[in-house]
Order: C-alpha cells, then sequence, then structure tokens
C-alpha cells in the first residue's frame, strides 16, 4: 500500500512539469504511468517547438500560458540543462490568397502580446532563409520561436522532481479510484493501492477514462488526432535555421519544416481525426502529402534523406480549450484536460496554474527550504573537446567505448543513464536520453550492444530486455545454444 498527499496519473510533459512545480512544496507527491519510462505519449512524438502563443486564441487561458511558458523558457532550460534553440520562424506567403490571410495572423500575435512578430519583405525572407521559394510574395517573422529537446525536456524535469522528493511508479497502471463521501480517499492500480486525498489528471489521450474513474460525469471527448512526420539525416543539403509554418488552416497548423536542436530536418506534421488512440501507423498517402506540401515552402528539401517516420497522437478533446480545474463533482479531484497541441509550449505555466488553483482552494502548499531548481544531464562525450574528453575518460573508462557510432555515444553514458532516477530501463528510453539509436542506422549497430549493457546494469537476461513498453521484448532466446556453440 502506498501513500501520498498527490497522485499525478501521467508522466508526460505535463505531468512531469506539475511534479517539479509541486516538489517545491512539502507535499508528498507520486507520479504514477503505465508506461515504462517517463516521457509521455504525445509529449514524446511532437514537433519540439516552444511556441510563443503567437497564434493561440487570443484571450484563452492556452495564450496566458503559453505566454507565461515562453517567458522562462531561456531560464529554466538552462537550469534543467536541456539543449534549446532561439531560431525564430518564419511564415511565408506564396500565393496573394495567403497574402490576405497575414494581417489576421500578425493582429492576432499582437492580441496575445507577441509584439515582436513583423512583416518581412521577399528580399528580408530570401536573406534569412535563402531555400525558401523564390516565389514568396511577403510573410512573417516570429523572432522568438524556439526548438527544445522534447525528450530531455521530460526527462530533466522528472529529474529534477525526483531530487526533490517526488516518487514514480513506472509500469503502474491506474485501473480505478475509491470515492468515500463524494471525496477521493484512494487510486487503484496494478500495482496496489495507494492511498491519497488528490488526483492530478494529467492522462493526455486517457484523460476521459481517468476522469470517469474518479466518477465525474464528462460532457466532452478525447481522441486522437494524429501527426506523421519525416525525420531526415543531418546531412542533408538543404536545411533552413528557422521554424517554416504555413498559413495555417481551420484545423492546424499546418505541415511545417524545422531543424531540429541535433541538426535533423524535421518535417510534418499532419492533422489526422481518428478513434484508435493506439494507432501510430505511418502512411504512404499521407507522407507524401507531407512531401508536396513542405516542397511548396521549401522546394529543394531532400525527402530522399529520410532516416525514419513516426506519428504522434494529439488529446483533442472537443468542445476543445484548456480545462484545468477541481472536479465539479468528486473533491480532491483535478483535471488537465485539452491540452491538444501546445503541452510543451505551455508546460510550466500549466504546472503554476495547477499550484495556483490549490492555494486557491486552501491547500497548504509550504515551500521547502532545501528545493533546488537545478539538475545536470549526463556528461556528454560527442561535442565534447579534447581536454574535455581525456577528463572523461579519466573519471571513467567507459567513456572510451562508443557504442553508437552515428551519434557517438559511449558505454559510460548508457551506465549513467541506466542507474538515474527515474532510471532508463529499456532501449528507447536509452534512445530518447542520449540519441543512442536516433542516427543514420537507427540502432542496427548498437541496438544489440545497448540490451547488453541493460542486461549486465538491470541483472535480467537478454530476453528480458524491452524495446519499450512492458512486454515488447526483442528476443526469443539463444539461436545456437548460447556462448558455448558461438
Ligand atoms: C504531432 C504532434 C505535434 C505536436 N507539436 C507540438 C509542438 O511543437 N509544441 C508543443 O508545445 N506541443 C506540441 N504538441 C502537443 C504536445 O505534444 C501535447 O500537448 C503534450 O505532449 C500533452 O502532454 P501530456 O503530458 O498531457 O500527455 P502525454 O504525453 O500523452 O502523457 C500522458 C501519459 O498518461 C499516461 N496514462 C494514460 N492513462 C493512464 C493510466 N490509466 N494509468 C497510468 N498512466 C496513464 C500515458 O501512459 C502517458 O504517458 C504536438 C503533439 C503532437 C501529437
Amino acid at each position: 500500500m502506498y501513500q501520498a498527499d498527490v497522485v499525478i496519473v501521467g508522466a508526460g510533459v505535463v505531468g512531469c512539469a506539475i511534479a517539479r512545480e509541486l516538489s517545491r512544496y512539502d507535499l508528498q507527491v507520486l507520479v504514477v504511468d503505465k508506461r515504462d519510462d517517463v516521457g509521455g505519449d504525445a509529449s514524446k512524438s511532437n514537433s519540439s517547438i516552444a511556441i510563443t502563443g503567437f497564434d493561440c486564441p487570443p484571450g484563452s487561458l492556452e495564450a496566458r500560458l503559453c505566454h507565461e511558458t515562453r517567458a522562462r523558457f531561456d531560464h529554466v532550460t538552462k537550469e534543467l540543462d536541456v539543449p534549446f534553440r532561439v531560431c525564430g520562424a518564419l511564415m511565408p506567403a506564396i500565393t496573394p490568397e495567403q497574402m490576405e490571410r497575414l494581417p489576421a495572423i500578425y493582429d492576432e500575435a499582437m492580441a496575445n502580446g507577441v509584439t515582436d512578430v513583423v512583416y518581412l519583405t521577399p528580399e528580408e525572407i530570401l536573406a534569412k532563409e535563402p531555400e525558401i521559394n523564390p516565389a514568396v510574395l511577403g510573410g512573417l517573422y516570429i523572432p522568438r520561436e524556439a526548438v527544445i529537446d522534447p525528450f530531455l525536456y521530460v526527462v530533466a524535469l522528472a529529474e529534477n522532481a525526483a531530487a526533490n522528493g517526488v516518487k514514480f511508479l513506472l509500469r503502474c497502471e491506474v485501473t480505478g479510484m475509491t470515492v468515500e463521501n463524494g471525496a477521493i480517499t484512494a487510486v487503484e492500480t496494478t500495482q496496489g493501492t495507494i492511498r491519497t486525498k488528490y488526483v492530478i489528471n494529467a492522462a493526455g489521450l486517457y484523460g476521459d477514462e481517468i476522469a470517469r474513474m474518479a466518477g465525474e460525469e464528462i460532457d466532452y471527448t478525447v481522441k486522437p488526432r494524429k501527426g506523421q512526420f519525416f525525420i531526415l539525416d543531418r546531412s542533408t543539403p538543404c536545411k533552413t535555421e528557422a521554424v517554416i509554418y504555413p498559413i495555417p488552416t481551420p484545423t492546424s497548423r499546418g505541415k511545417l519544416l524545422l531543424q531540429t536542436v541535433h541538426g535533423n530536418m524535421l518535417l510534418g506534421p499532419t492533422a489526422e481525426d481518428g478513434e484508435d488512440k493506439t494507432d501510430h501507423s505511418t502512411t504512404a498517402e499521407e507522407l507524401a502529402g507531407i512531401e508536396r506540401d513542405c516542397r511548396q515552402l521549401v522546394p529543394n528539401i531532400r525527402v530522399s534523406d529520410t532516416i525514419t517516420q513516426y506519428s504522434g497522437l494529439r488529446p483533442n478533446r472537443t468542445p476543445a480549450g484548456f480545462h484545468i480545474a477541481f472536479g465539479e463533482k468528486t473533491a480532491g479531484y483535478f483535471e488537465v484536460g485539452g491540452v491538444r497541441s501546445t503541452g510543451v509550449s505551455c508546460s510550466l505555466g500549466i504546472a503554476r496554474y495547477v499550484a495556483d488553483q490549490f492555494r486557491a482552494a486552501g491547500v497548504e502548499l509550504r515551500e521547502k527550504e532545501d528545493f533546488s531548481p537545478i539538475r545536470r544531464g549526463i556528461p556528454r562525450f560527442a561535442g565534447a573537446d579534447n581536454e574535455k574528453r581525456e577528463q572523461l575518460l579519466a573519471e571513467d573508462p567507459l567513456y572510451g567505448r562508443i557504442i553508437c557510432r552515428c551519434e557517438t555515444v559511449t558505454e559510460a553514458e548508457i551506465v549513467q543513464a541506466i542507474h538515474r532516477d527515474p532510471p532508463a530501463t529499456t532501449v528507447d528510453a536509452v534512445k530518447r536520453r542520449l540519441r543512442a539509436g536516433m542516427g543514420r542506422c537507427q540502432g542496427g549497430f548498437c541496438g544489440p550492444k545497448v540490451m547488453e549493457i541493460l542486461s549486465r546494469e538491470l541483472g535480467i537476461p537478454m530476453e528480458q530486455v524491452e524495446k519499450n513498453l512492458p512486454g515488447s521484448y526483442l528476443t526469443t532466446g539463444p539461436v545456437r545454444g548460447g556462448k558455448e556453440d558461438a
């Protein structure tokens, strides 16, 4: 039986940002997630943009929290040691109809307080980004749009929360809740009962199911809106520095191009409404649409340099819009819903807003004296100069064993990732923290070596090493009877 003051359901960007915020206070906080790792579902398959909020619905809570988060990102990403690049964004208009849309988008940016957005002439656009379609008629420049490492950001939020006392219970599915006299008293999970007074629902796509478990009568639906992407090899010749946005459509921001913090070009996403909350497939038809639309903006983009495709599922709530409040029926139940397309960009604002709502409801939030906002990442061999590399090697000879050749990831880094809190216990958890397997060969060379290290460090046989989700084993047993036959 576990005990906590607050249980957060979901260790995506929303749950982990809230966990870090609440770790400032004298509270016992427990984060529960059914997955093998922190990082969430939508949170690990998005466009990686820290949006200024220039195009959010003016006056909305989303616009406000986006604005607040962006104002803190430069500082907080330094505290958390997370890659963050302020690259700016261009929104080029290629047709006269698109030109006509620009004033409304500009006015929206001003209404949202993003007052540094400016109009650019075709010459100014091409001077900034020579690869943009030369037929461009004009456009907008949004200078503070930025890109972040979305995986490391969530891991860093979680590690910092853990260092400040938050407990993470992974591979643990919430299956029900106990409500007594109209108030939550316990959360039922696949790892047993957690007694608690407060539950924060940060379950994204599954938020409706958690709300029902809490006894709330819900008047909304949460369905997946899929977004597919291409990732190109770092060596592709046609790249842009800024994020290149299309003129948005009524349902989506449209298909964009950007260079990730690690130098790969990312193309997408689509916006496909569906029913299946587990369908992460990609399709030739939609991918062809991404290529077609992106070529309108950047004609020389070379999709043949693709190293992988993936898709993410936005938690699409109907009616749309952020819903961040205590439940109407069950005392102690708090919902963070409707965070569909800007969860990364609003994360810090959402977390502080949740704390404010708790305070306003009379929950005592006493600041801890020993809270530390600082988290240091694993010292990286890739990108270090020779002097730093010598130092790392002297400290740990395993820095001399390169496991992932594409991304220059050493055994020392992998071992550290496995023993951090929360730990990396699967091949994909190692990949998201260190990029082993994210390069050109997509794990073809390093995959088995990462498995061997996981097997050794976790003390489990190779057959029990998983790719990602519980049960996603990669091997079934020795082909020729094991080592003696080799
Ligand atoms: C294609 C795409 C592009 C996007 N681009 C951007 C962008 O550029 N910038 C931006 O800011 N945002 C972007 N977003 C939106 C952003 O990714 C989401 O708003 C955000 O990730 C939502 O985070 P979350 O923590 O609420 O949900 P999730 O990351 O989905 O996490 C929810 C967690 O809850 C867990 N869970 C669910 N049910 C249970 C249960 N019963 N028991 C235990 N655990 C449970 C899940 O396992 C999961 O880990 C994009 C999203 C997509 C899909």
